[in-house]
């Protein structure tokens, strides 16, 4: 079939229903125990798998304890701490400036403002919105990563194309008391069966409404291309 329903909203909260069913306890796969340790997972966690990331922090969390040892810390020693991380320098660079910044103008404490935010060193606002939402409870926008990016568009939720132009269109169209799920939702779904390359369209839940199902169609909305 294949068809999606006549709305954007209509097909959001549908999706979202059959999805909520399907992964109950979804939430962030990050380990962390407080602010200042999920701020630094959130920026190691940019172009590397979460799994990674985990393995990285369960030493570096024991070693560095707060935005002082960090700050402190000599650039090739941070390096080298996560040196099997995507952007390990780059990444060493921004920990030890945004720790700085969180010394001298946040009293050692995480901001939880998105301006303060993602005026730090390296944060984004995806960075700010994932924050904001697991250190501070605080609900802003839609974090848009690459799953929520290319589901989206797979499922004729949005046809922008950047991860800023994609919150900002599915923010009207998706309940706000769906945003932070929406995202954990479209990862464990884009893991599981809609992954990039090769989704299993055969078994998805949302072949019957999905506008690229290869079992109907045949160009993938993420990329515009055909299968
Ligand atoms: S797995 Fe196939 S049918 Fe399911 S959402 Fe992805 S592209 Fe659509």
């Amino acid at each position: 079939m294949g068809t999606p329903l006549d709305t954007r909203e209509a097909q959001a909260e549908e999706v979202l229903d059959r999805l909520y069913e399907e992964y109950p306890d979804t939430t962030i796969s990050l380990n962390y125990s407080n602010r200042l340790e999920l701020l630094i997972a959130v920026m190691l966690s940019a172009q590397c798998t979460d799994e990674r990331v985990n393995k990285v922090t369960a030493e570096l969390f024991e070693k560095y304890d707060d935005a002082e040892d960090y700050a402190n810390a000599e650039q090739e020693a941070l390096a080298e701490d996560i040196n099997s991380i995507t952007y390990y320098n780059n990444k060493a660079k921004y920990i030890r400036s945004a720790c700085s910044d969180i010394i001298e103008k946040h009293d050692g404490e995480v901001p939880d403002t998105m301006s303060e935010l993602t005026d730090l060193a390296g944060v984004g606002r995806k960075t700010a919105n994932v924050v904001l939402q697991h250190g501070h409870d605080i609900v802003e926008g839609i974090v848009v990563d690459t799953h929520v990016q290319r589901l989206s568009r797979r499922l004729g939720l949005t046809e922008e194309e950047s991860p800023k132009r994609i919150e900002t269109d599915l923010m009207p169209v998706v309940p706000e008391m769906d945003w932070q799920q929406l995202t954990h939702l479209f990862i464990s779904h884009g893991r599981a069966v809609c992954s990039a390359r090769n989704p299993d369209c055969d078994v998805c839940v949302l072949e019957d409404i999905c506008p690229s199902s290869k079992l109907e169609h045949q160009v993938d909305l993420a990329s515009g291309e055909a299968w």
